[in-house]
């Protein structure tokens, strides 16, 4: 028998630290509703993440749809379709018709250079993903908005931590950004989200995640529940202490990886090692499967390794213009559809070892 490797594995912190957070809940005996380990936490997310305002939420969907409801948005907006359901989702749940950009192959990410000709006078935002944490280009996108005068929400549930330019939290561009941390992500609360933005939002985003009450006698507008409780919060005070070293472990199995995979003919790591002042992130480890030249396609690799009890995970696959609930709609995105056929993410998470990476590369290397 194989030991099992699974693509992800939730990172825990020191027990006795989380256990001083849960004492205080317990003196306190405050469960939820903004608590003061609620707003511990968001503080310490404003320094880390560099932006004027973060907002909590129970998790990284229900941020993104109190986003699009407090931005007042209409009509359509243009999205990428490689992606998770989540980011479709939060547009459709709001009454939006999401229009669908191919992307670029090099990154993965929304091709800046097709979104104007999808633009129409309905269009009224831009929701792009920094997909595996690789930034989009938002000097364009930020262009694009403003001369069409259009909202950007991104979807950073991939990049925490990653900063450009040098010293620029990735947050600090678009009107709203959305973060994950669910569990299987690289920094968890168990599950939980945020939104970070410079913008003056605070007020109609706690309207929408609190039900839309206003006061005890005055309930505004449709709003959801999308409260993070003390336990989250826990979580989160307990781990934020740990991210350069997570980003840094990560770094080391990433460069592992690449090195042993560079031996291997038609096997390409997907994201750019050096991007002009990017400080990444190494939140997943994406490959591109080239089936001629390595002989083999990428869902048969994804079953070859899956005998030998290696969990890989095709992702983004399928595309989100592929869904059963949205395949009705208008789509022209090729380079969408090739990514997701040939990409497959490997396991990586903080205690994956130097052996454990070995035993994959070989896998792959012994076609
Ligand atoms: C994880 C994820 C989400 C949703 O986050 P949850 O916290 O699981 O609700 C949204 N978009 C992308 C790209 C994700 O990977």
């Amino acid at each position: 028998m194989n030991e099992k490797i699974f693509v992800t594995q939730p990172f825990f912190p020191d027990r006795k630290l989380f256990d001083s957070y849960v004492d205080r809940i317990w003196e306190g005996k405050w469960l939820t509703n903004n608590g003061p380990l609620a707003m511990e936490f968001e503080n310490k997310l404003i320094d880390y993440l560099q932006t004027k305002n973060v907002t909590l939420t129970v998790n990284g969907h229900l941020a993104l749809e109190i986003a699009v409801r407090a931005l007042d948005l209409t009509g359509e907006v243009i999205t990428t379709p490689f992606t998770f359901a989540s980011t479709t989702h939060s547009i459709t749940s709001a009454g939006l018709t999401p229009v669908f950009c191919d992307i670029d192959p090099e990154t993965l990410t929304i091709d800046v250079t097709k979104i104007e000709t999808l633009i129409t006078d309905k269009t009224s935002a831009i929701a792009p993903v920094h997909v595996y944490g690789h930034p989009c280009n938002v000097r364009e996108i930020e262009r694009i908005a403003k001369k069409y005068n259009l909202k950007v929400i991104y979807d950073a549930a991939h990049a925490f931590g990653v900063k450009l330019e040098e010293t620029k939290g990735i947050c600090e561009f678009g009107d709203i950004s959305m973060l994950s941390f669910h569990a299987t992500k690289l920094f968890n609360t168990i599950e939980g989200g945020a939104l970070a933005y410079n913008g003056n939002y605070k007020r109609k985003l706690d309207l929408f995640k609190n039900f839309g009450i206003e006061n005890e006698d005055t309930v505004s507008c449709i709003g959801l529940n999308a409260k993070m409780n003390e336990f989250q919060a826990a979580m989160g005070l307990s781990n934020i202490g740990y991210i350069d070293d997570i980003i840094c472990r990560r770094k080391v199995l990433t460069g592992h990886y690449r090195t042993r995979l560079d031996e291997i003919p038609g096997i390409r790591y997907f994201v750019p090692e050096k991007t002009e002042g990017v400080k990444y992130n190494y939140s997943y480890m994406p490959v591109c499967i080239n089936p001629v030249e390595y002989g083999m396609d990428r869902n048969a690799l994804y079953l070859k390794l899956k005998e030998q009890d290696i969990f890989a995970r095709k992702y983004f696959y399928p595309i989100t213009s592929e869904f059963d609930c949205y395949k009705h709609l208008p789509s022209d995105v090729p380079e969408a559809k090739k990514a997701s056929e040939s990409v497959l993410c490997l396991p990586i998470y903080y205690d994956l070892t130097i052996e454990q990476i070995d035993r994959i590369c070989d896998i792959i290397k012994s076609r």
